[in-house]
This record gives structure tokens, C-alpha cells and sequence, in this order.
């Protein structure tokens, strides 16, 4: 009776404890803003894909093996810790034995994901402790961060001993009569004096006393996520990685502008553009601070880190934890509309790093519970533009051509046909079919790359030979094309984005474009995953995926020979490859020519950036210790690859400048697929 009451006590305590926690993080959230949660049975899918099933960890199979190990471990054990309870309130031992054999099941797993666990963390102290692993260090990783991480493992270390402890000193005082399973126990007991059979009490109140200090001290610490990753991947945001989320604010305000007569009257003050401070995230993106377990895997991958940027994706999650913590502090000591003068962007973040970003993603797809650091810093970039006009200057430059010449450069909308001089044949244009009274099947995008800049010309006209040749029912717009308004929506300018979205979705619309083929993979990604948003869908493909239905099954057949010396590689966009998944079709259409291929060391969707995204094309790269371009270059280099294939503008000007930067233009060259089909079929 008395183990009951102090067993009683000890539970009341920890739960006061943990409702104390509960109540001042309900208060946090209460300052963050909205999120729609949709689509349950997706979100189910890809809580039993990433969080149980631990996809992401095994994209490092070695350490992620262990890790996977440590994670089911730590479910099944949960459920003896829930029998432990249950026995320290009652007064009984073992109460779950009337499971029978679903008992056997629970205890034997538990006895062995004991010993597994405790083999993971040994391995993972060691790693922490004395192997340098690069992505254990940081700007953002504080003596505090290796602190906490070192506490909670070798928490959970003496967790499964006290456990292993239990069941073998268990199975040594009652060797016939215990309830239950323990495999590893039982071989553990027999290495044992049976004077340790005395010692379950002490590892049963040791094990127990353990659970509830590390309930207590999960929260405040990075092992947050033992509790909230689950959840965290349950809510995750939906939809492929290229996909940026639309701002209601911002679209009322442009609709108002395009469409006075459908304006709804403004109520109440505007919200604010953007993020500046922990306020303006939404709670889901809060979850996502306390969630991330700071392994780091997203700094490890992100390519401005790795060319020595200030940017690391793992800070944004660790700084916007710490300023909530202090925000909420604040308010909840001065009243909640007091504002202490500090910021998350500017205090915590810097306009430097924001900067850095390519948004390329990786880091996005590697995390492992599922967070999107590239919406945090896309918000950022929102709140520099639209609120504070403070984006670099180039960038400034950038908005201006678009806004004056629907085009990033200073090219007029009469010179974007130019690229067709030289063809022996003419391009269907829109506005001439409509005027005949046809339609075509396809509207062919070129871009504004394709239309002005001189090397990309070479590619549309590359593209246009191969639809000329399977003879494609096609058109391009010609001088109605203008910016789609992606490298506007990148930089943060989402106003001047939805500008050029909703002027060319009427062209679409007048044109009834239902089908739409592009070179550049931003323009796919914009089509197919954000003009949706605008009420505006087509079926829309990126030429790679279109040619290889189209092209693969009849261009395999001719070979001119042209590439017989070489080794091919393709570099993979991350708008085509990481954003939408798109991998096998280029890879497919390189197939049927003639050459040898090689795969970097960075493939498909663990591709390295060209460096060129999220507008940094259009502006001089944040300092560094490398640059992106020459890094991905170097790899083409180090595959002994003679060419590199790639699909994208970007990409392309970026890999062929790393060629240069890196002297290597007598043993590699740059082509895109479209130039080395029509070059292999001879066109
Ligand atoms: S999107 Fe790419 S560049 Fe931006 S933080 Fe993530 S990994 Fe780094
Ligand atoms: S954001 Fe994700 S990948 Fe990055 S440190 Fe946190 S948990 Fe790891």
C-alpha cells in the first residue's frame, strides 16, 4: 500500500509537471496563425509511410537502420511502460499477463527491442561523443544543443538497462512462474549470480522513476520529437515540393486591382505581408520548430551550406523555437499585446541567409519528420518585398522587367518570336491558327529563356525540330507569351506573380489552351502545381515526359552516331526531379542514345542544385567558400562524364559557366536532352 501511495504521488507529480508544459506551449500556439488541415486519408498514408515506417531516416541506410530500430523499439516498450503504470497504481505485477499470447508477443519484443535499443544508443554516443560528424556541428549547434542531446541518449540508455535490468532480475527470482516472454533476459540471467534475483524492485522503481524525469524532460529538449513526430508527419503540408502556398491577403488585394467590380470591402486592419517574427508562423510551422530533432540532414544537404553560406536550414527550426520562447515570455509577462522590440527576422535571421536560399528543396526532402524550411524562408523573402522593398538590387531589376517587358531581362514582348529565325520550317503560332478557325492540340511554352536567351534559343529550335518531326499538332503563343511570374514568386514578390498569373491564364483561357508542353521545369511547376490555385488547370508536361511517350519509341531507332565517344550525365533540376518527381523520363530518352552514361554522386532525388533557383539566377550568390555551380560541375567532372545533359535553362547556363570556371571546356561539354536527341536522330 505504501509503494502504491508514493507510486500515486510520483504519477501526480510528473502529470502536474507535464500540464505545466502542456499549458504554457497551448499559450505559444495561441499566438501563431492559422493552418487547414484536408485530406485525412493521404495524411494517414504518409504518417504509416514516413513517421512509422521511417522512409526518410533510410535514405542513410546504415545510421537510419539503427535509428528505425531505436524508433519501433521505443512503440513496443511503450507498452510494457503502459503495463508499469498500471501495476504501480494497483499494486499488482504483470497485469497485462491475461493477454495471453499476445502478452508473450509484447513482452518477448520488448525484451529483445530492449537490447537493440540500448546497442543503437551506445552507437549513437559514440558517434556524438568521438567521431566528428560534420552535420553534429554548426553555427546554430550551441554547447546547450550537444548538452541536451547527450542527456536525453544516455536518458534512454539507462532506460533499457533498468529494463534489461528488471526482466533478467525478474526471470531470476521466479525462472518458472514469471508471465511472459524475455529471450534476451532468460541468456542474460544465465550470465548472472542469482543474488541479483533481490533486485527487481530496484529496477522496477528505477525504470519508472527514469520515465517520468525524461516525460518532463522531453519537452524543453530536441528528443521533443520521441512525442511529436508522429503527429508532426500526420499534418504535414500536402502536395509536391515545388508547390508554394498561395496568400489569401495578397490575392484579394491583386483581384481587387484586376477585377474593382468583384472586390469584396476590406474589414478590419490588412495583415501583415510575409513573416517577421514568430507570431506570423503558422502553428503548424511552430510544430514543425518543436518537432525537428536537429540532426542536422537538412544543413547537410542544403547547397548554400554546403558552399559555405550563412544558411542553414536547421537554424531557421532551432531559432524559431528559441525566439517563440522569449516572444511568448515576454507577453505572457507584459500582456499579450506587448511587443519587446525583437524579431525573428532580423534578430534570429538574417536578410543574408534568406538570400542564400536556391530553394532546391533538399532540405525539405530529406528531414525526416517532414518539416519545409523553403515556406519559412519564402515567407521571409514576402515580408522583405512586399512590407520593406529590401531585396537586393539585381532582384529589384528583375521585378521591373517583368512588370515593363513580361520578361526578367530587358527584352520586349515583339522579340520573342526571334528565336525561329534559321528554321526551315515555319512555328505555328495561336493567334494565326485562331484566326484560320483551328486549334491546336498543344500549346508549346517556350519561356522567357527560350525566347531571349541566345543559348537557349538553340533548344526550342531543338524542340520544335522534334515536334516538327513526329509531327505534334502544336502552337507556341509567340508575343502573347510573357512571365509565368515564377522568379517573381521565388524572390518573395508575390503580387507581381499573381499579376502575370492572372493575365495569362486569360490568354489561355481565350485560347482554350487545355494541354501544355514546357522547356523550362519552373514554368512546369508553375502550371501544373500553382496556377490550380488561380482556378486555372491544363494538362500540363514537361517536354521530357513528352518526348519520351512520344519520341523514345520511333527516335530509338536512329542513331547518327554522334555521341559513340562519349559518357552522358544527366543533371537532374530540382523542379523537375526533387519538385515533381520527375527522374526516369530524361534518363530514358538518354537511354536510346548511343554513348556511355555515368550518374553522379548526387542523383535523382538527391540531387545537388545547379545554383541557379529561387532567383538566385537573376543576382550575384551570397558569400561563400564555393560556389553552387562549380561544386555540381565538379561532380559532372569527377564522373568522367564528356557531356552533361540537362532540361532546364538555369541549369544549363549554370553547368556550362562550372565548365568554364573549372577549365575543363576541352573535356566536358553542356547540351540539353532536346539538342542531343535531334543530334542523334540527325535532324
Ligand atoms: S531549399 Fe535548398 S538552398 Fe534553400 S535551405 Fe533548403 S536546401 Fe538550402
Ligand atoms: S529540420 Fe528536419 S532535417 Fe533539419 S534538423 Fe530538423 S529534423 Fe533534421
Amino acid at each position: 500500500m505504501t509503494a502504491q501511495l508514493i507510486f500515486t504521488g510520483l504519477l501526480m507529480l510528473t502529470l502536474a509537471v507535464f500540464s505545466w508544459t502542456v499549458l504554457t506551449y497551448v499559450y505559444r500556439f495561441n499566438l501563431t496563425g492559422p493552418y487547414k488541415i484536408t485530406h485525412w486519408g493521404k495524411r494517414i498514408g504518409i504518417m504509416f509511410r514516413v513517421a512509422i515506417g521511417q522512409s526518410r531516416i533510410f535514405r542513410r541506410p546504415v545510421i537510419g537502420f539503427f535509428h528505425a530500430l531505436t524508433f519501433w523499439g521505443f512503440c513496443v516498450i511503450t507498452l510494457g511502460s503502459l503495463e508499469m503504470v498500471v501495476d504501480g497504481l494497483t499494486g499488482s505485477e504483470r497485469s497485462f499477463a491475461g493477454l495471453g499470447v499476445l502478452y508473450d508477443v509484447i513482452t518477448g519484443s520488448g525484451d529483445v527491442f530492449a537490447l537493440i535499443v540500448l546497442v543503437s544508443i551506445i552507437i549513437f554516443l559514440i558517434r556524438r561523443l568521438f567521431l566528428n560528424i560534420k552535420r553534429f556541428h554548426g553555427v546554430e549547434m550551441k554547447e546547450k544543443s550537444h548538452i541536451d542531446a547527450v542527456v536525453a541518449l544516455t536518458m534512454i540508455f539507462l532506460l533499457m538497462v533498468s529494463l534489461l535490468g528488471y526482466n533478467v532480475s525478474s526471470v531470476l527470482s521466479s525462472p518458472t512462474s514469471i508471465a511472459g516472454n524475455y529471450p534476451v533476459s532468460s541468456f542474460l540471467a544465465s550470465l548472472f549470480s542469482s543474488s541479483a534475483a533481490k533486485l527487481p524492485g530496484f529496477f522496477w522503481w528505477s525504470h519508472i522513476t527514469l520515465i517520468f524525469i525524461f516525460a518532463n524532460i522531453l519537452p524543453y529538449s530536441k528528443h521533443f520529437h520521441v512525442f511529436l513526430s508522429i503527429p508532426n508527419v500526420l499534418l504535414s503540408r500536402l502536395g509536391p515540393l515545388g508547390k508554394a502556398e498561395p496568400m489569401e491577403n495578397v490575392m484579394k488585394e491583386v483581384k481587387a486591382m484586376l477585377y474593382p467590380d468583384q472586390a469584396e470591402a476590406p474589414t478590419g486592419e490588412p495583415d501583415r505581408f510575409g513573416l517577421l517574427d514568430a507570431g506570423d508562423v503558422t502553428w503548424k510551422s511552430y510544430l514543425d520548430s518543436l518537432t525537428c530533432t536537429q540532426c542536422g540532414r537538412c544543413t547537410d544537404v542544403c547547397p548554400a551550406n554546403k558552399t559555405g553560406k550563412l544558411l542553414s536550414p536547421r537554424k531557421l527550426m532551432i531559432d524559431l523555437r528559441e525566439r517563440m520562447k522569449e516572444m511568448a515570455a515576454d507577453k505572457m509577462k507584459n500582456g499579450k499585446d506587448h511587443v519587446d522590440g525583437k524579431n525573428y527576422l532580423g534578430e534570429y535571421i538574417t536578410s543574408e541567409e534568406i538570400w542564400a536560399c536556391t530553394m532546391c528543396n533538399a532540405c525539405a526532402r530529406e528531414c525526416p519528420v517532414n518539416i519545409n524550411q523553403p515556406s519559412l524562408i519564402l515567407d521571409m523573402r514576402r515580408y522583405l518585398v512586399m512590407e520593406k522593398a529590401a531585396a537586393p538590387a539585381a532582384i529589384n531589376m528583375m521585378f521591373s522587367n517583368i512588370e515593363n517587358n513580361g520578361a526578367p531581362w530587358q527584352y520586349g514582348s515583339h522579340d520573342r518570336l526571334n528565336w525561329t529565325a534559321g528554321l526551315d520550317f515555319p512555328v505555328p503560332v495561336m493567334a494565326d491558327l485562331k484566326a484560320q478557325g483551328k486549334k491546336p492540340e498543344y500549346l508549346l511554352w517556350i519561356g522567357c529563356a527560350g525566347a531571349f536567351d541566345d543559348r537557349y534559343q538553340k533548344v526550342a529550335r531543338a524542340m520544335v525540330k522534334l515536334l516538327n518531326h513526329l509531327k505534334i499538332d502544336f502552337a507556341v503563343l509567340g508575343t502573347e507569351e510573357t512571365c509565368t511570374g515564377d522568379p517573381a514568386r521565388r524572390a518573395g514578390n508575390e503580387m507581381l506573380y499573381l499579376m502575370q498569373a492572372f493575365t495569362l491564364i486569360e490568354t489561355f483561357k481565350s485560347y482554350e489552351v487545355s494541354k501544355i508542353i514546357t522547356l523550362c521545369p519552373h514554368c512546369f511547376n508553375t502550371f501544373l502545381n500553382e496556377y490550380p490555385d488561380l482556378g486555372y488547370s491544363a494538362e500540363v508536361e514537361h517536354y521530357t515526359t513528352f518526348l519520351d511517350r512520344h519520341f523514345k519509341p520511333v527516335g530509338s531507332a536512329v542513331k547518327s552516331g554522334a555521341f559513340k565517344e562519349d559518357k552522358i550525365v544527366f543533371h537532374d533540376p530540382c523542379y523537375l526531379g526533387r519538385a515533381n518527381d520527375v527522374y526516369q523520363a530524361p534518363r530514358s530518352l538518354l537511354g536510346t542514345v548511343d554513348s556511355g552514361k555515368a550518374e553522379m554522386d548526387h542523383n535523382k532525388s538527391f540531387s545537388l542544385c545547379c545554383g541557379a533557383g529561387g532567383s538566385q539566377y537573376f543576382k550575384e550568390a551570397e558569400k561563400g567558400t564555393g560556389e553552387v555551380f562549380a561544386a555540381r560541375t565538379a561532380e559532372a567532372v569527377a564522373c568522367g562524364a564528356t557531356v552533361i545533359a540537362s532540361s532546364c535553362p538555369f541549369c544549363l547556363t549554370m553547368l556550362t559557366d562550372g565548365v568554364k570556371y573549372l577549365n575543363k571546356e576541352s573535356e566536358i561539354r553542356n547540351l540539353d536532352v532536346a539538342e542531343i536527341l535531334v543530334m542523334e536522330a540527325g535532324l
